[in-house]
Formats: structure tokens, sequence, C-alpha cells
């Protein structure tokens, strides 16, 4: 149903095929090792009426850089030999290649595919909602005291852990881990545990008050007690071409992507922890990195600042602030930038560009009034109840002053705790 192909082989599956879907994937790459299952599922609902083939980045960068893929994963949709819908890149969500593959057929087919799909319920006393560092964390703890435990993330296990470079703050390493190989461990411990996971799916529904989560479109799961775990994702900066160009240049994840730019010229946006972090890992492929920061100093940690500041790859531009990306026929990207002391505006020429201007918390999924502070972080008591009976928050997405991998697992701990004693098993 799903087949690897190489660069010279995509012409006569276009010529042999008249609907055909192209995932270009990397390795170490999270959101593609989170689409891959979601991919080959639908490849069994799609697959009589449309060719279902992936294509591995690395080793097929002519074609990669002919089609102008810039990101990991891509989705590239062809009808009759021609490209047609939108790209998919990133995070890509079920319900949106579902969309695409859609449009590729005649609504009988498409209703013929629905009825295939029967709606499901499944009992579990507890959901968390989130596989980072928090929830799974939480899991653990639940799953150890016997608590029927059930993982939901949209993406795989381990959160933003999985894109972070090199985690050296964690206790109980000496070395340095990586970030993937750490959340890998923390999974692994809660399947251990007898932590039910339902990852890489699509949330559709959250019903805190009734405590039910629709996933997939199909099925229900019900419980006791929700944990809320859905952590932080990067801000946007708003601004023209940011949408445009993501996926072909422009980029929030330098795990994923800063390997295609050996050798080349890289802007950072940013100048806070995850930015001066990430520079580390951009400057062992790039040949020059821009930083741009609106604020007159950087304002990571002293540490990862002095070694920022000491590469001679990475030229600091302090108090400038983007102003849009643009392209003019080439490869190459412009970003617009002011001055904010003079207010010059001037283009600065690059390959490549990342953004880590921040976090904002994940809560766009919650429908039901809950009590959250002025930037919209939930607000939980000590033992992290949330304003909603029954329902916990933990990590990232909590009103608290210090967001980390360890005070993530802290607030699991406890929230795991305490819901434990309150479950009717
Ligand atoms: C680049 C970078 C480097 C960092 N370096 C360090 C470091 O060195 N040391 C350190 O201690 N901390 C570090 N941090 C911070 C640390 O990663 C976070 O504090 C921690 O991951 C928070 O854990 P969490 O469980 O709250 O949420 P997250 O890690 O954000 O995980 C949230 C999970 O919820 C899932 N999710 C989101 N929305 C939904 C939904 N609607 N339905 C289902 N699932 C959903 C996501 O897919 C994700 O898996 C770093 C962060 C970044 C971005």
């Amino acid at each position: 149903m799903l087949t690897e192909i190489k660069q010279d082989q995509l012409e006569k599956e276009l010529q042999e095929h008249e609907n055909v879907v192209l995932d270009f994937y990397s390795t170490e790459c999270p959101p593609c090792e989170a689409l891959a299952p979601k991919f080959e599922s639908l490849a069994t609902f799609y697959g009589e009426d449309i060719r279902f083939v992936k294509m591995f980045r690395q080793g097929n960068r002519e074609l990669a850089d002919k089609l102008d893929v810039k990101g990991s994963p891509t989705l590239v949709f062809f009808k009759k030999g021609k490209e047609i819908g939108e790209r998919l890149v990133g995070g890509i969500k079920k319900a949106d290649i579902v969309r695409n593959l859609n449009s590729m057929l005649p609504a009988e087919k498409v209703s013929d595919i629905r009825k295939k799909i029967k709606p499901v319920v499944t009992h579990t006393d507890v959901i968390v909602l989130g596989g980072g560092p928090g929830g799974l964390a939480a899991s653990i703890y639940l799953a150890q005291a016997k608590v029927d435990t059930m993982l939901i993330d949209q993406a795989l296990p381990g959160g933003q852990v999985t894109t972070t470079h090199q985690v050296s703050n964690y206790p109980g390493f000496i070395e340095p881990q990586q970030g993937f190989m750490l959340s890998h461990y923390m999974s692994e411990q809660a399947k251990a545990a007898g932590v039910k996971f339902k990852v890489a799916v699509d949330v559709n529904k959250v019903d805190l008050q009734n405590k039910e989560v629709l996933l997939d479109g199909y099925e229900t799961v019900k419980a006791q007690k929700i944990i809320i775990s859905t952590g932080a994702s990067p801000r946007y900066l708003k601004i023209e071409g940011e949408k445009e160009y993501y996926g072909k240049g422009i980029s929030y994840c330098a795990t994923c992507d800063a390997k295609y730019y050996h050798d080349k010229e890289v802007v950072i946006i940013g100048g806070g922890n995850t930015a001066v972090e990430e520079s580390e890992l951009i400057s062992k492929f790039a040949s020059k990195i821009t930083m741009i920061q609106q604020l007159p100093q950087l304002t990571a940690n002293k540490a990862a600042q002095e070694r920022c500041l000491a590469d001679p790859k990475i030229d600091v531009m302090l108090e400038h602030e983007p102003r849009g990306f643009y392209k003019n026929g080439s490869d190459k990207m412009l970003v617009k930038v002011e001055n904010l002391k003079t207010h010059e505006v001037k283009d600065i020429e690059t390959d490549g560009v990342f953004i880590f201007v921040g976090m904002k918390p994940n809560t766009d999924y919650i429908n039901n009034p809950i009590e959250t502070d002025d930037w919209g972080y939930i607000k939980v008591d000590d033992e992290m109840r949330t304003s909603i009976p029954g329902v916990y928050a933990v990590g990232d997405i909590i009103s608290k002053k210090y967001r980390q991998i360890t005070t993530a697992v802290g607030d699991g701990t406890i929230a795991s705790i305490a819901c434990a004693k309150e479950v009717d098993n």
C-alpha cells in the first residue's frame, strides 16, 4: 500500500497513477515519525484509489531541491502528473491529509471510504492528554499505582524534549543527553509500567466537564479524570512571508532542519534560551549565522550566551526586528529587518531562517470554561487541580514561573499522586 521510492522513480509513478501522494521524510525528525503511522493507516483506506509513496529527503536531495522542499516532513499531492492542493509540512494533522485526499476523489468514493470507519467507545480511569515529560511522569506514577491510564498525544510522546538538541540538566545522566533519547527512555518506562498509548492521533474534541475525548473522528475515550499536559508551542511572528515560506526556508525546529544548511547561511530570529541554545546545533552545519534580537542584549542563560558570542560563525544584531520574508525568484530568502534605534530598514540575504521567539500554551482545544492567568496559562492549586472538578494540569501549560523538564516532571508527580487517591477502581 505504501511504497518507498527514489527520485528517478517519481516520473514513472506519476505516469502510471492518476493520484499520487508523496511523503518527503528525514531521519531524526520527530514530526516525520509522528506522520508515519497516520500516513500508513490512510494508505489502507485510500490505497485503492490513491498511490502512497515516501522518499528519504537526505538521499534524494536533487528532487527535493527541484520541488523546493525545505521542511520535514513535506506531503506533496499530484493529480494527472501535476502538483495540486496545499502542501503539508511539519506537525501534520490527519484531518488535513484527509481533506486533501478527499479533494482528489469523486464524492461517491469519499462516502464509501467513510462508511468503512465505524465509531468506537473506549473506557479508562485516567486520560493523560499530552505526552511530554509532565504527562509521561504522571502516567508512569498512575500506572505503577495500578490506575488504568491512557496517554493521548497528537504527535509521538516526548514533547518539546524530542526536538531539543541536548539536555544537560536533567538529573541522572552524567553526560548531556540527546533530547530524543531522553524522551525515548521516558516513554519506554511508561510503556513498561503498563500505560496504554494512543499517539499520533487527531484529537478532535475534548470535553473536560464529561471527561471525554474524541480521536480520529471515530473513537471516543471516556474516563473519570483527565490530566492536561499539552505543554507549549513556538510563537509565530505573524509577519509577511512567515506562513508562505514555512517549510520552504522557514523552520521552527533545528533538530529537524539544521542538517540541510550544510555550508549555508542562516538567520536566527530571537535571542532567548531557545534561540541561543539551538544556534549551537545550527552552527555545526551552517557557514554563517545572523542572529536577530529585538532587545539590547541576549536573554539566554549566561553559559549559553558566552558560547554563542564566542562562536566566530555567529553575528548578533541587537535591537533589530524582522519585518517580513521574501524571495526574488532565486532559492535565497530575503529577511527585511528594521534597526529599532535608527528605523533604518534593510534586507539580509540568507539560505534559511529559524524562528525562536518564545512559546504559547497549547489550550486552543479547550472549550469548557477554565481559569487561566492573563497570558492564557492554566491556574492550578498545589495538587495541580484546575477550576474544573476532576481535571488536573501539569507542565508548561500551567501558570508558573519556571518551565523546565524537571518542573514538568515534578508537576506530573504531584498530580498523579493526588489523582490516584480520587480514582474509583
Ligand atoms: C529548544 C528547547 C530546548 C529546551 N531545553 C531544555 C533543557 O535543556 N532543560 C530543560 O529542563 N528544559 C528544556 N526545555 C523546556 C522543556 O522542554 C519543557 O519545559 C518541557 O518539555 C515541558 O514539558 P510538558 O510535558 O509540559 O510539555 P511539552 O514538552 O510541551 O509536551 C506537550 C505534549 O502535548 C502534546 N499536545 C499538544 N497539544 C495536544 C492536544 N491538543 N492533544 C494531544 N496532545 C497534545 C504535544 O504533541 C507534546 O507531545 C527546552 C525547550 C525547548 C523548546
